[in-house]
Order: C-alpha cells, then structure tokens, then sequence
C-alpha cells in the first residue's frame, strides 16, 4: 500500500536521507562545482552513464575545454573523437551545438534561470533541475532514475514512472521533499557543507550507492522501518514501468578494403545512429551473414568491387553493441583488393590502417580495429 500522504513520513525520509548523507556522500570531481558550464559538462557526460565511466571523460573534456568558448571553437572531428567510447552520440553533438550557442548567441552568458537552462538543446527536466540546484541554488527537484527507484520502493508506488501520471506524481513527490530537506536546519557536525542542492546529491547517491536497482542493501538502511517495498517485500517489483522496451536489431557487415597499407572510411552522415562517426563500407543486412558468399550476391558489394580482383583475408565473429532502441550485430569482413581499386562513390577517405586512430568511430568498429573482441576467423 502507497504511503505518501503523511507529513511525518516526509520529514522522517528527509532526515533519514540527509543523515545518511552526511555520512556516505560520494567525493567527485564535479561536486561543490558552481560553474555552470563545469555542471552542465558533467550532467551531459552523466546522462545514461555510469559515474565510474563518465569521471574520464569529464577530466578529458575540462582540460581540453576548460571554457565554453574553447568547446565552442574546438573542430566537431575533435570534439567527436574526445567522445569516443562513451555512446549516445547526439549527446556529443548537442553538446558542441550548445556550446557554441552560448558562445556566439548568448555572448558566453550560461542562462542563470530554469527555464533559460531548459531550453537548451540537450538538456531535459533533470539535467535542468540538476544545474540550476548545483549551480545556482535554485529550488528545483532532480528526478532521474535513482529517485523513481527510490521514492517508487520508500513510498510503495506503483503508477507506472514512463506514465505522464507517473512523471508528474513523482515529480510532485521529489519536490515536496526537497523543500522539506531545505527547511531543515543544517547539522552542524556535518563533514561537508550544507548548500541548498544537498537533497539532490543525497537522493541520487542513496540511488545509485545503497538502494541500488539488483540489491538494495534494505538490512542497513536508515529508512527500513519505514520503508513499504522492504516491509511488503516488494523491492524486486518497484518501481513500475508500463511497457517493455522492444529492441530493433539490425545486422551491420563492414566490408574492410585493404589496399596495399590502405584501408577506407567515411563519416556517417545520414539521420539514423553514430551520425558524424566514421565507419568501413557498410553493408546492412536483415539477416545475420554466416557465410562470405553474400559478398557475391549483394549489389552495392558488386557495385563497390566492380571487374577488380579481390579475395577474402578473414571474416569476425558477429559483435554486438547495445543501443537504447537497437541492438547492433556487426561482422567485419576483410578483402584484399588490388592497387587498382577505388570507391567511386563521395566521401570515402582512403587512410592507412595505422592512422585509424584519427577518426572517431563506434565503440563496436573501435573494439575491432583494436582487437579487442573474438578472434577473426581465416580462410
Ligand atoms: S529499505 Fe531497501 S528498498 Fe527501502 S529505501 Fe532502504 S534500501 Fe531502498
């Protein structure tokens, strides 16, 4: 049964939360930070990304860009290969696209309000929330995951969180709490200072580090005996989702070229995923490929290898990558062409193999040139 009516169960998980705080608050780079476009950096990097991941790519991103000017001046290619290996591009793109936005439209000015915060391409109600409260102390509840899951299992709730009734209860919910954290007195035995974003950190670390999605550690929480998921042995089911995702799966077969030393690439440019990365010749498949002889029956294959001579080297075993929507099965086949051989199609660069390093690519395409997945198979 929900328990989310009682004024005295607000103010017992506020204290409890903010006691647990004081003592377990996780140390990061990024915390205590009031630059707003510091905040903003580690909030994109953080998105569907876990801490222990996305801390490199902070420290990467601050020393290179230690202003929004210098991310706003930095060539896209730069910015894309600095990315490289942290997934959901659009935010990479979003990114530099902001940045270059405050830069030249707002004269350099990161927005101090919510709403100028909101309306920045790339940044949701969260992220929003999240500067505007570590940045400038503004009164506003994050909700991410961490919150449903906590609010969803303390409280026992049990409306769907991908449900605008959902969204809009918890979010009704979190800011209550918030204001109610806030009207506290500070404590002053506290280790850390007591800034007005102190609930936001304490929730999100509490989610993240104790009432964790697998195994909340229920035996040593300070909320237990209140707590409705653990006295009705409903952590497992909270909190609620009102549809499983279905995931597309597409089968992607990257045709390596390799021409004496040279290997080619092109970027990606077309609306679909990994947009401004570069990849090998792609041919996509609705099936998976288990044998070369696809290679002979497919047009644009034929298209690409014309009358020159050419033999398979080796073919790899199907890698996947898992995308929010898609699930990425790739297998790369490796030709030798002859010297002769060229892509008469636009925009494909012929590098050598050695510089492949230069290029941003999708962690699947990285993972390969770099060997760090199943062995290749010869033939
Ligand atoms: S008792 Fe368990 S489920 Fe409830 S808030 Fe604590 S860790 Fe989460």
């Amino acid at each position: 049964m929900a328990n989310t009516d009682s004024q005295a169960t607000y103010l017992f998980f506020a204290k409890k939360l903010l006691e647990w705080h004081d003592v377990h608050h996780r140390p990061m780079p990024w915390k205590g930070e009031r630059n707003p476009y510091l905040v903003w950096l580690s909030e994109i990097i953080l998105q569907q990304t876990r801490v222990e991941q996305g801390l490199p790519y902070f420290e990467r991103f601050k020393a290179a860009y230690p202003t929004v000017a210098d991310l706003a001046n930095a060539p896209e290619d730069e910015v894309m290969k600095n990315w490289e290996g942290l997934g959901y591009y659009s935010r990479a793109r979003n990114l530099h696209a902001t940045a270059k936005h405050i830069a030249y439209v707002l004269n350099g000015s990161f927005p101090t309000t919510y709403e100028g915060i909101r309306s920045l391409k790339g940044v949701g109600d969260y992220t929003a929330a999240a500067i505007a409260s570590f940045a400038y102390d503004l009164p506003h509840a994050v909700v991410d995951g961490n919150v449903y899951r906590v609010l969803s299992r303390f409280f026992g709730i049990e409306t769907p969180i991908d449900t605008t009734a959902g969204k809009k209860q918890f979010a009704q919910l979190a800011q209550q709490l918030f204001e109610i954290s806030d009207s506290q007195p500070p404590n002053p035995q506290s280790a850390i200072p007591n800034p007005k974003s102190k609930y936001n950190q304490a929730i999100m670390d509490f989610g993240a580090t104790h009432c964790t999605p697998a195994a909340p550690k229920c035996k040593t929480c300070p909320m237990s005996e209140q707590c409705v998921a653990f006295l009705e042995k409903r952590t497992g089911s909270l909190p609620v989702k009102s549809k499983k995702m279905e995931r597309r799966q597409r089968f992607f077969n990257y045709l390596i070229f390799n021409r004496l030393n040279e290997v080619f690439v092109k970027k990606r440019s077309e609306k679909d995923i990994w947009q401004n990365l570069y990849e090998f010749p792609l041919i996509e498949t609705d099936s998976l490929q288990d044998s070369h002889h696809f290679l002979t029956k497919d047009k644009t294959c034929q298209a690409w290898l014309g009358d020159s001579d050419w033999r398979l080297l080796r073919s790899s075993a199907p890698q996947r990558q898992e995308l929010t929507h898609q699930r990425i099965v790739a297998t790369f086949w490796e030709l030798e062409v002859s010297a002769d051989f060229l892509l008469k199609e636009n925009g494909w660069i012929a590098t050598e193999r050695e510089k492949l390093d230069n290029f941003a690519f999708p962690r699947v395409i990285d993972l390969y040139i770099n060997q760090k997945f199943l062995p290749l198979e010869l033939f």
